[in-house]
C-alpha cells in the first residue's frame, strides 16, 4: 500500500485521479462516511471531524480492519491528522498502521495561500480556512512519526496551483 496524505484541499484526490498503473484508489474518508451515515446520522463528510472522537475512532477502526484484508496494489487517500474540536487527531494511529504493509508515505502539499484559496473556491466542500499553516506543520511531524514507525520512506510532493501535471509526474515516478 502507498499512502497519500495532506491537509484538506492539498489536492490528494485530484492528483491520484491522474495516476496510471492499475492501482486501486481507496479514500479513507469515503469509507468512514458510509459507516458514520448509517451509525451516527452524519449527512456529509465535512461534518465527520466534528463527531465525538470515540465515534470517529470506531469508524476509523472498522475501515482499518477492512484495509488490512485488501489485496493488490492500493493507494490510500487519507489525512495525516484531522482537526477536530478536541484537538488534532492522528489519521494513522500506530495500532492501525501496524496492520498494513506500507511501501511509501507521500505527503501532498502546496503554499499556505494556495491551500487557502482552494478551500474557499471549492463549491463541492465545506472546509475550514483557519490554521492551515499550523495544520500543515503538525502534519509533517505526524508524517515523520509514521515513517519511523512503519519503516516506509516519507516523500513530500508540492502540488502548486496550475502545476498539477508536475505533482502527478512526481507521484507517478514513485510507482512501480
Ligand atoms: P480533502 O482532504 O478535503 O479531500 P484533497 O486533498 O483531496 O482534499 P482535492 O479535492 O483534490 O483536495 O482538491 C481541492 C481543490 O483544489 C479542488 O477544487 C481541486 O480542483 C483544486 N486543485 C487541486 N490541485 C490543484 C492544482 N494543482 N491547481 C489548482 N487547483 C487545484
Ligand atoms: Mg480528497
Amino acid at each position: 500500500m502507498i499512502i497519500a496524505l495532506g491537509v484538506p484541499g492539498a489536492g490528494k484526490t485530484t492528483v491520484l485521479k491522474s495516476l496510471k498503473g492499475g492501482y486501486q484508489i481507496v479514500n479513507y474518508g469515503d469509507l468512514m462516511l458510509e459507516i458514520e451515515k448509517k451509525e451516527f446520522n452524519i449527512r456529509d463528510r465535512d461534518e465527520m471531524r466534528k463527531l465525538p472522537i470515540e465515534k470517529q475512532k470506531l469508524a476509523q477502526r472498522l475501515v482499518a480492519d477492512c484495509l488490512a484484508k485488501m489485496h493488490g496494489k492500493v493507494i490510500l487517500d487519507t489525512h495525516c491528522s484531522v482537526a477536530t474540536p478536541s484537538g488534532y487527531y492522528p489519521g494513522l494511529p500506530f495500532e492501525f498502521l501496524k496492520l498494513w504493509k506500507v511501501e511509501a508515505l507521500v505527503y501532498v502539499t502546496a503554499d499556505v495561500e494556495e491551500l487557502k484559496s482552494r478551500r474557499e473556491n471549492d463549491p463541492t466542500r465545506k472546509r475550514d480556512v483557519d490554521d492551515i499553516s499550523m495544520h500543515d506543520s503538525l502534519n509533517r511531524s505526524y508524517l515523520a512519526a509514521y515513517s519511523a514507525f512503519s519503516g516506509a520512506p516519507a516523500v513530500v510532493i508540492y502540488n502548486h496551483n496550475n502545476r498539477l501535471e508536475e505533482a502527478v509526474a512526481k507521484f507517478q515516478a514513485l510507482l512501480k
